[in-house]
């Protein structure tokens, strides 16, 4: 309601009756009240002396009721400017005019943004001091830009949608108080949920949400016609049917709904004008929604991309469990809530067995329809306190609330024969394995990353003990993947400073042991503290640093100096092996690289032997595939090491131009104990002899193992009885005994 208390400008005037204008001039008179600007005129007192019928159209006041007024008295509300009148009486004094656009209320408290140009004029008020006002109505153009600003304001700070919509809502009905705003959003699946409705009782919102759009769904019906619905009684439309009961208590008469479109034109929400009587919307709703809908539609637009953008920041797009970032987060809360309840949990890590063959053998499509089934089937162990997230690749994690160890075990038992239920793909059955580590809250880490980094220790010990296995975490695991760190700094600062060695262990013929087919180049490392590192210990951890390749390099190096500089000392070496990682053929450079060191050293390719496992042979990359073809052109010799533990996939060996086969040396040591490795040992060779390749019986420690392959025709011996892995010296003083052995 307009403020008549409000401070007026002084009275340095006499506080005589209003005088009223007398503008004679009827036709004048006529064009003045037709006009849609308000006008005013004051006397040199400030009092109204004329207003004509734009003003009554304007702020519902007549002619009478404003006769002898000050403007003040009548005009200011709530949000008018405190320091207007100051304005204008300095403005006008000084400049004999003043434009200003403001906020003034009419006679109901309605707000009316106006554009007011006051000039002094002593002619139109019949004397000294008069000003003559004219008001123009700008609350449409002022509604809109203050409904836009508030609202865009409003998502630059990213203010919650429903906190948007209330502000919207409230706008609206600040500047028709007649009216009882509510948005309702629609779901993908048709589906009501109320936004904002400040004026509606909060029962009945929470009685809307989540009810379905549909013919005769009251005001939501909007969006399920995608056309505004006006109900002049919603006590007898057929459309509020089954809200009847819902809408009774409210005192609500009359709506008038409008469906929010995407820029697409799908509905996406409604926005309603609830009125308290009977009635159809008028001229200035029908303006407020023009703004509205853009706003709203530009709101809920904005907010689903937002939450898309979540959806894609923190879910995994495959499984759709969250990813990494959101577990963590997740489980930072939940372990802080375990914490001020003084509870225990369980973290489990779950990693598939063999899934890279899945991937490989039968395709990705069936490596995501396994991944999909996995995150199924441990979703479906959970309970509604616990948290599940897909880490990467086949590693899926678990947050047990309230679990304490045996509970833990127990469910990851129920999680591992649940995984393991046969699975269809591809009109194959699956058997898929996982195995579990787990890592418990607070005893083995209080921070979910070393609960997760323990867990996951926890699941590689179970990979490694016996797969499809559940481990929990020990402090002696932590203790070994320290160590395993610390190892791996140790051997890159090794590697930087070339003080890694090679030693040459002697393979002889098997007809006379006392000369050399060649040696085998073995990596030593010799740490400054932890003394002799066998090679069994840092190669696995070289590989899996990714260190390997620069190992590779400088052996590879070293090796072919050594050969050299054996020949140049007249030392009889017919050609060394050199131990190959399956990871350098992954690089497409590798021959290129093998053929340099030679040359580098003068050599040619028949002076090595280069030594694969059957994980190389078996490894249908391209890249892997190109490399052995050059390096077979390039006439070196490939030797398969380690035959008879991996694959033994025989159709391989005469597809790959392999040379050599070394006998694992677990053959070798049962031979004389063991039937079945005397049996294997008897066609190995006799499928070498036919492919015309070498075969090397590796570990040959003793005399009788000696005399069982000299009389089967092994060509090659390589082991202990005749000589350990050397330093290069060590090579020449075994080469001058046998010289001297063979002259005696
Ligand atoms: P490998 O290639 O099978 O090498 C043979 C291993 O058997 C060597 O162990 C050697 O010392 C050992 N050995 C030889 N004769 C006998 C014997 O009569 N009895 C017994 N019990 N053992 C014997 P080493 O040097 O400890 O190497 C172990 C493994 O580490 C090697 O197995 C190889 O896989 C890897 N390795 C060693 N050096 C290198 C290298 O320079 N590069 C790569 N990639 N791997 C290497
Ligand atoms: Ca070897
Ligand atoms: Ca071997």
């Amino acid at each position: 309601m307009p403020v008549s208390a409000l401070p007026t400008p002084g009275p340095s005037f006499p506080d005589a009756a209003p005088q009223l204008s007398t503008l004679a001039d009827a036709p004048l008179r006529r064009a003045l009240d037709a006009s849609d600007n308000a006008i005013v005129m004051t006397d040199s007192a400030r009092r109204v002396v004329y207003v004509n019928q734009g003003f009554t159209r304007l702020f519902g006041f007549e002619a009478e009721e404003m006769l002898g007024k000050f403007l003040s008295q009548v005009l200011l509300g709530p949000h008018s400017d405190p320091s207007l009148l100051a304005s204008i009486r300095e403005n006008v004094m000084e400049h004999g005019q003043f434009h200003i656009e403001t906020l003034l209320y009419s006679k109901t408290g309605q707000p009316r943004w106006v554009s007011m140009v006051i000039n002094a004029s002593d002619e139109a008020s019949g004397g000294p001091g008069g000003s003559v006002t004219v008001l123009t109505d700008i609350t449409l153009t002022k509604m809109h830009e203050v409904l836009q600003t508030r609202v865009l304001e409003g998502m630059v700070s990213e203010l919650p949608l429903r906190e948007l919509m209330a502000l919207v809502c409230r706008e609206v009905e600040r500047i028709a108080p007649e009216v009882t705003a509510s948005i309702l959003a629609v779901d993908a699946q048709g589906r009501l949920h109320p936004l904002a409705a400040p004026g509606l009782p909060p029962a009945l919102c929470e009685a809307l949400d989540g009810l379905p759009i549909g013919p005769r769904a009251g005001c939501g019906t909007a969006a399920f016609r995608n056309a505004p619905i006006v109900a002049t009684d919603i006590a007898t439309d057929p459309l509020w049917d089954d809200y009847r009961p819902l809408f009774a208590p409210t005192g609500l008469r009359a709506c008038w709904s409008n469906p929010i479109r995407n820029h697409q034109g799908q509905p996406i929400g409604t926005f309603a004008f609830y009125f308290r009587e009977h009635r159809e919307p008028e001229a200035l709703h029908l303006r407020l929604l023009d703004v509205c809908l853009h706003l709203c539609a530009l709101a809920i637009e904005r907010d689903s991309t937002h939450q898309r953008i979540h959806q894609l920041a923190f879910f995994d797009v495959l499984t759709g469990l969250p990813n990494r970032a959101m577990f963590r987060s997740s489980a930072e809360r939940a372990l802080a809530g375990l914490q001020r309840g003084g509870h225990p949990g369980a973290l489990l890590f779950v990693n598939l067995d063999r899934f890279k063959q899945v991937n490989d053998t039968q395709g990705h499509a069936a490596g995501d329809a396994l991944l999909c089934e996995v995150a199924t089937r441990l979703t479906q162990c959970l309970r509604a306190r616990d948290l599940i997230g897909r880490l990467s690749g086949d590693e899926f994690v678990l947050l047990l609330s309230e679990c304490a160890t045996e509970q833990a075990v127990q469910m990851a038992h129920r999680m591992l024969e649940a995984i393991a239920q046969p699975l269809h793909i591809n009109e194959q059955v699956h058997l898929p394995h996982a195995s579990v580590g787990i890592a418990m809250f607070p005893d083995d880490g209080d921070g979910i990353d070393t609960l997760l980094l323990h867990a996951d220790q926890a699941m590689h010990q179970a990979k490694s003990d016996h797969r499809h296995s559940l481990q929990l975490f020990s402090a002696e695991m932590n203790r070994r993947a320290q160590e395993r760190a610390s190892l791996e700094r140790a051997l890159q600062q090794a590697l930087a400073e070339r003080s890694l060695t090679l030693h040459y262990q002697p393979q002889v013929l098997s007809s006379a042991p006392g000369t050399l087919h060649g040696v085998e180049a073995l990596a030593r490392w010799h740490h400054p503290t932890w003394g002799m590192v066998p090679p069994s210990q840092f190669i696995p951890v070289a590989e899996e640093a990714g260190l390997i390749h620069a190992l590779t390099l400088w052996l590879l190096d070293e090796a072919c100096r050594q050969l050299a500089a054996w020949r140049t000392a007249g030392h009889d070496v017919p050609c060394v092996a050199i131990n190959l990682s399956g990871r350098s053929f992954h690089r497409p450079e590798f021959a290129q690289e093998i053929g340099d060191a030679l040359t580098r050293h003068g050599l040619r390719a028949s002076d090595v032997l280069l030594e694969i496992t059957e994980s190389v042979m078996m490894d249908a990359r391209p890249v892997t595939l190109a490399n052995i073809d050059t390096l077979h052109q390039q006439g070196f010799k490939l030797s398969l090491d380690d035959f008879g533990t991996g694959y033994s996939s025989l159709s391989y060996l005469h597809r790959l131009p392999i040379s050599e086969l070394k006998l694992d040396m677990a053959f070798v040591q049962d031979l004389t104990t063991s039937p079945t490795a005397r049996a294997l040992t008897v066609s190995v060779l006799s499928i070498a002899h036919s492919l015309g390749m070498v075969v090397v019986a590796e570990g040959v420690e003793t005399a009788g193992q000696q005399q069982w392959l000299q009389a089967h025709g092994c060509p090659v011996l390589q082991g202990y009885l005749f000589g350990k892995p050397l330093p290069p010296d060590g090579i020449e003083a075994w080469l001058c005994a046998q010289a001297v052995g063979r002259k005696r």
